[in-house]
């Protein structure tokens, strides 16, 4: 092992040793301890046994054999006792607070990766294996320094017994450990190497598990019968699995085979020379029985020992992993200082310059050179058909993107002068794909708890505006109803146009000074649309409000109507100024709306 990868591996081993003590302070020193009480078995077992034999054999002091077994007694009670309530009291809790605030430091990171990322096959394998590594590894860098000293206490242990009794023993011991070690590190990479190749399958067979039991994709599984799709999909993974395990089936079993071959070996020959001593009465049968057991512990013990490098390699390979996560530098989300703003501050122009937008697998501009001035109180609908790159624009004007070229500004400062919680904090914006959880209706609205007799107040508000408040109050717990009933059996079922009516009352329940509404009323009829659009710009006057739609009537009564083709935007004016054009946006109201 070089020098600057000896000093990595230290690096990573140490740093997640850090987070399991800022975890659970006593978790090292209490696994250290029961290590040093685990090396005694080992040394015990060969004093019995050398003690037994002897006495058995030529009639050795019966006293130092009741000695030996009545603190052979104690020391087996000690770790009997030690060892279940460390495992049944503390390690149960300690085992919770290192998930806590291992998950939590990944968690955490998680905000501030930027959207792009999510867009790279890579970051999802490298977030996979982080957040599915992170508390087993941590546990097993334990268990492994666990084992490694108990071992090692025991091999000074043994050695003392063999030096002792018979120091030619360990040449034997040393030849075992010393090719048994080097074929454990062949096959620590090899394991490592088969584990990265099955990555891929074993995200595909997570997604398809999830495709299963998530209850969002349950209707069209059943009504295309689109099941035996992914099951195919699943005994595909499992082919190409058993393809992998084939590329790396020899390297494993020829591993194996000269590891045991290997055990057989050295046994054989451990034998025959103690037999050979026994024979012509060079060692007692008690020192036989106890040699040899004591050069296989030997062998182990060092063995296991050696295999810490192995161990260790693995390990820190996994936690690169990690790290590959927390170390992720983001463009966007990481703008943590800059100018200040908060959402009762008064927009007044949001303006584009030159935007271009390319997402990293596209070969061309999603957006290209758009110029936009928008302005409070001027309502804007942005229309065009399906790929035009409405939503992509959308995304760069939350700053949920960056333009490949150009720039975008708020009241004159470019975006990128902003931080970005206090840029973000400005828009209420609803999304195609938005969520709701699985919780009240009013922590749904107001994205946090609901604390306050004001709470309540901005909820009701924001219902009557989306036009859901007589549903909400035709319902048993009003507000405080639970939405689906994954966790609530009086949970309650809302329809698309319902769910999407909530949505909205999240952007009307704070006073945010720019609302963007992307295609959200699509389960919407025709006229509760327009009614609603109509409400909207009506509440709207002094903020900017832009909405994305299909349905031309709908938004008929917007201040600019923008018409976007191919990420350019190739009419602008109120609808009237478009219609006379003629051109394509009339054509598009006309097939609509004939
Ligand atoms: P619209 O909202 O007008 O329907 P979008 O902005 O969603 O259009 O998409 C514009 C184009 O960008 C489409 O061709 C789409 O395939 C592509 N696109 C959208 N999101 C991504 C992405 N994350 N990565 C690569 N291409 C994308």
């Amino acid at each position: 092992m070089k020098n600057n990868e000896a000093k990595h591996i230290y690096k990573n081993i140490t740093e997640i040793l850090k987070m399991i003590t800022d975890a659970s302070k006593f978790r090292i020193p209490l696994v250290l301890f029961k290590s040093v009480l685990d090396a005694f078995p080992t040394l015990i077992n060969i004093f019995i046994m050398k003690s037994v034999l002897d006495i058995g054999s030529k009639g050795s002091n019966l006293m130092s054999l009741l000695g030996v077994i009545g603190i052979s007694a104690f020391l087996y009670i000690t770790i009997a006792l030690y060892n279940a309530w460390f495992n049944q009291k503390f390690k149960v809790h300690s085992d919770l607070c290192i998930k806590e605030h291992l998950q939590s430091v990944v968690y955490s990171k998680i905000p501030q990766i930027d959207l792009e990322a999510y867009d790279s096959t890579e970051f999802y394998t490298s977030y996979t294996k982080a957040v599915k590594e992170i508390n087993n590894r941590a546990i097993s860098v334990l268990e492994t320094l666990s084992t490694i000293l108990s071992n090692f206490i025991s091999l000074i242990g043994v050695a003392s017994i063999i030096l002792y009794l018979q120091s030619e023993l360990i040449l034997f011991v040393i030849m075992y450990v010393v090719l048994s070690t080097f074929i454990a590190s062949r096959k620590t990479k090899v394991v490592y190497q088969a584990d990265m190749a099955q990555i891929d399958d074993n995200r595909k067979m997570d997604y398809v598990s999830r495709i299963f039991y998530l209850k969002d994709y349950i209707k069209d599984l059943k009504v295309f019968n689109f099941y035996t799709y992914f099951i195919n999909c699943f005994k595909e993974v499992i082919k190409n699995l058993h393809i992998i395990k084939k590329d790396f089936e020899n390297k494993f079993l020829f591993y194996d085979f000269i590891q045991n071959i290997l055990q057989v070996v050295f046994v054989l020959a451990m034998i025959t020379f103690l037999g050979i001593k026994l024979f012509f009465k060079q060692i007692t049968v008690g020192s036989f029985a106890g040699l040899l057991n004591s050069a296989q512990s030997l062998g182990n013990a060092i063995q296991q020992t050696f295999t810490f490098f192995p161990d260790m390699i693995q390990h820190s390979m996994y936690i690169d992993n990690i790290k590959e996560l927390l170390d992720y530098k983001s463009k966007i989300e990481t703008t943590t200082h800059g100018k200040k703003t908060d959402r009762n501050k008064h927009v007044h122009v949001i303006e584009l310059q030159n935007v271009s937008y390319r997402y990293t697998d596209t070969s061309n501009n999603v957006i290209n050179n758009v110029n936009l001035t928008i302005k409070s109180g001027g309502t804007v609908a942005i229309v065009g058909y399906n790929g035009a790159g409405k939503t992509t624009l959308i995304k760069n004007i939350v700053r949920l993107y960056d333009p490949t070229n150009g720039k975008i500004s708020m009241d004159g400062t470019n975006y990128k002068e902003y931080e970005i919680s206090a840029l973000r904090s400005m828009f209420g914006i609803v999304f195609q794909d938005f969520q709701c959880f699985a919780t009240s209706i009013a922590d749904n609205i107001l994205l946090r708890k609901l604390e306050t007799p004001e709470d309540e107040k901005l909820v009701w508000d924001a219902l009557h505006i989306s036009g859901l408040a007589e549903k909400v109050k035709s319902l048993p717990k009003g507000i405080q109803s639970v939405l689906t009933k994954e966790f609530d059996e009086d949970g309650v079922i809302l329809s698309g146009g319902e769910i999407q009516k909530l949505a909205i009352a999240r952007v009307f329940a704070q006073n945010y000074p720019i609302i963007i509404l992307d295609e959200p009323t699509s389960a919407l009829d025709p006229i509760s649309e327009f009614e609603l659009f109509n409400r909207i710009k009506e509440i709207s006057k002094e903020k900017i409000l832009i909405i994305i739609s299909h349905r031309l009537y709908a938004i008929r009564n917007m201040d600019k109507i923008i018409y976007f083709e191919k990420g350019e935007i190739k009419e602008c004016g109120n609808h009237e100024s478009l219609i006379k054009k003629n051109r394509r946006y009339a054509e598009m109201y006309y097939t609509q709306c004939d």
